[in-house]
């Protein structure tokens, strides 16, 4: 399709193409958009993503995207060193950050299980967390993966592997509207989804499982 473009304006809808979400005909829009800008500001926007890719790292303890290495969040004395809060995106970070209730640490697995997709726990930040928690600081580990399929197998997967360490391990509750992303849930759901989480209880799930599905 792109073929009857000038060189140059095909290459870009390719590139835009690449991204996630935008399938051909939003990259051809964005690549039109972008060659009727005033090139300052196509510049300005090149710039941001360039530096934006350049700066950003993985905190070395939390694992969120940051410039600085530790994060704002792990260098913050005040926060409750007893408790981390495992997401799987840094996107779910700013939606917990957002409703102001939580003051522990976070971990940021950047991704879920997901075994259609060849996504296993050894793609995941899992190592970095089992190290924090042989600190021996941490008492609970909350479970916020998304409320999808591949955030419940994350999170069954992680309560199996941390409850034998000795810490408490919770699930935030459901009323996340179901399948949904937990950056995508207003504020009070998600501040009422955390208040309400409950301690992860491997034997009784395992029990209900035969008659549910
Ligand atoms: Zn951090």
């Amino acid at each position: 399709m792109s073929s009857f473009f000038a060189p140059s304006v095909a290459h870009l809808i390719e590139e835009l193409a690449k991204l996630p979400g935008i399938g051909p005909k939003t990259a051809q829009r964005l690549a039109m958009h972008l060659v009727k800008r005033p090139e300052e500001q196509v510049v300005a926007l090149a710039r941001a993503m360039v530096e934006a890719r350049r700066k950003v790292t993985h905190c070395s303890i939390c694992q969120n995207l940051t410039d600085d290495d530790p994060c704002e969040i792990c260098s913050d004395e005040r926060r409750d060193d007893t408790s981390i809060c495992v997401v799987s995106d840094p996107s779910d970070v700013v939606a917990m950050e957002r409703i102001r209730d939580y003051r522990g640490r976070y971990h940021v697995l950047h991704g879920l299980i997901s075994p259609m997709d060849g996504i296993g726990p050894e793609e995941l930040h899992v190592r970095e967390l089992l190290t924090r928690l042989r600190a021996g600081l941490v008492q609970e580990v909350i479970l916020a993966t998304d409320p999808t399929i591949e955030g419940e197998a994350t999170a069954m997967y992680l309560a199996r592997l941390l409850l034998p360490l000795g810490v408490d391990v919770t699930r935030i509750a459901r009323g996340l509207p179901e399948g949904g992303d937990l950056d995508y849930a207003d504020e009070a759901t998600l501040a009422r989804a955390l208040e309400g989480r409950r301690s992860v209880n491997l034997e009784a799930r395992e029990r209900r499982k035969p008659s549910e599905s």
